[in-house]
């Protein structure tokens, strides 16, 4: 946490009571929208490789189902909580209104070290997980996807637990899954497309040419690696990268592709010898066209946000930008596309994967990009539209559209009974 002492959940309710007075929304929806419709804790207990039955803490929480069935993912880490899967889970619905998907918000978790669990005791606890919440999860109902420390075997686990308890194969149920068990093509790399297609958009708009633009990126993992690589393809100049460990800086221009293949030999990219080491803090400092957060959450706090120098700041991680420092942004003219719009080609592409599924078809990797392409040009064309119609940032127009686009959903539906 930052200095600014604010949970993930106090600062999602912020955004929900600025949003709602900035659209002048009824305070009972207001309140509707601040509480998830359902929070389950389930006990997953495992028998462990050496015999021992250990109990673990899972989470689901389903935010809002007005427009269409819940999806969101499972992470399995030691920080869950309730709390922070809540803020989550309503991210999810917000996300999900951007993009105008037909879903509504939910995320869940297990409290566990998965680096101390065994291929077998991860599967274990899966599927006792994804049993506790197998009432409450379906196609219709909540679609679960990989998030921190899951992935697609997980997904094919759960998918098979739900196919077990039905009789038949049910791909629908969860998403992320493997491509030989009917994933989607281009789900992978899906969030760092979407992230430079957004990047595309933005750069027309602040009058920025994409060739030799200065990039920098925050976080070398599934995002960050590829949003650097298709930058880099697009002729821009990656300076600076970085992970957990520290970054490296070169002004001339770093190659991704080396990088990446630097860390897969040796598990780290500040030994590698086309650029100078720097810190993660400095990295966020250097001056560059677009800074790209790619890795964790409170990386630019109010400490930090006065000495950001960048004209474009692209958030692939979630919630890299405090409350408080996104003020200080706006007031500096950096243009914003808030993690809520800019990582949205994720959950974009799982949709994609859902609909392929439900029609037993599989489309190809150009289809998806094509349509991946459409959905993301069209959420920052919606979201810019806002910005101008209301006078205010591009994080606030994305807040006040996806809270708007909800909170007509539930006006229109009415309150049964
Ligand atoms: P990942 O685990 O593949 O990669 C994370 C990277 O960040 C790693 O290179 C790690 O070394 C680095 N990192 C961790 N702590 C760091 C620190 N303090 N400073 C600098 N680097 C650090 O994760 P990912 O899937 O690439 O996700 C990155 C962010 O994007 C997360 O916030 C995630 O919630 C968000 N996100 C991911 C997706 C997706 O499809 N993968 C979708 C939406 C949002």
């Amino acid at each position: 946490m930052s200095g600014e002492n604010i949970s993930a959940l106090g600062a999602a309710m912020q955004q929900v009571d600025m949003a709602a007075e900035m659209l002048n929304l009824d305070s009972g929806i207001c309140e509707m929208l601040k509480r998830p419709t359902r929070s389950v804790i389930v006990a997953v207990p495992i028998r462990r490789d050496n015999g021992e039955i250990n109990v673990f803490t899972g989470v689901r929480v389903q935010h809002n189902k007005a427009r269409g069935p819940y999806k969101g993912g499972v992470r399995y880490h030691p920080d869950v909580t309730l709390e922070e899967v809540t803020a989550l889970a309503m991210w999810m619905t917000w996300k999900c209104a951007i993009a105008d998907l037909p879903y509504g918000g939910a995320k869940g978790g297990v409290r566990c070290n998965p680096k101390e669990l065994s291929v077998g005791e991860l599967e274990r606890l899966t599927r006792r997980y994804a049993t506790m919440i197998l009432n409450i999860i379906g196609p219709y109902q909540d679609v679960p996807a990989p998030d921190v420390y899951t992935d697609a075997q997980t997904m094919a686990w759960i998918m098979d637990t739900y196919s077990q308890f039905k009789g038949y194969l049910v791909p629908e149920v969860v998403t992320g899954k493997p491509l030989h068990l009917q994933g989607s093509e281009g789900r992978e790399a899906a969030t760092a497309r979407g992230l430079t297609y957004c990047i595309d958009e933005a750069a027309k708009h602040i009058g920025m040419k994409l060739k030799d633009a200065t990039i920098v990126v925050q976080g070398f993992g599934k995002v960050g690696w590829n949003a650097a690589r298709f930058l880099h393809d697009q002729g821009c100049r990656i300076i600076a990268l970085s992970d957990s460990k520290g970054g490296i800086y070169n002004p001339k221009g770093i190659n991704p592709t080396k990088v990446y293949e630097h860390k897969k030999k040796t598990n780290s990219i500040i030994t590698f010898e086309g650029g100078k080491n720097i810190t993660n803090k400095e990295l966020l400092e250097t001056e560059c066209d677009i800074l790209v957060p790619a890795a964790i959450e409170n990386q630019i706090t109010r400490e930090n946000a006065g000495n950001i120098k960048t004209r474009l700041l692209a958030e692939g991680a979630n919630g890299p930008t405090t409350p408080e420092a996104s003020k200080i942004l706006t007031e500096k003219d950096i243009f914003t596309i808030p993690d809520i719009l800019a990582n949205s080609g994720g959950v974009t592409v799982s949709y994609f994967e859902w609909v392929q599924n439900l029609h037993r078809e599989h489309w190809t990797k150009e289809e998806v990009h094509r349509r991946l392409k459409q959905k993301m040009v069209k959420a920052f064309k919606d979201v810019f539209d806002a910005k101008k119609k209301h006078e205010t940032d591009m994080r606030n127009a994305a807040f006040m559209l996806a809270i708007g686009r909800v909170a007509e959903a539930i006006k229109t539906l009415g309150l049964w009974p």
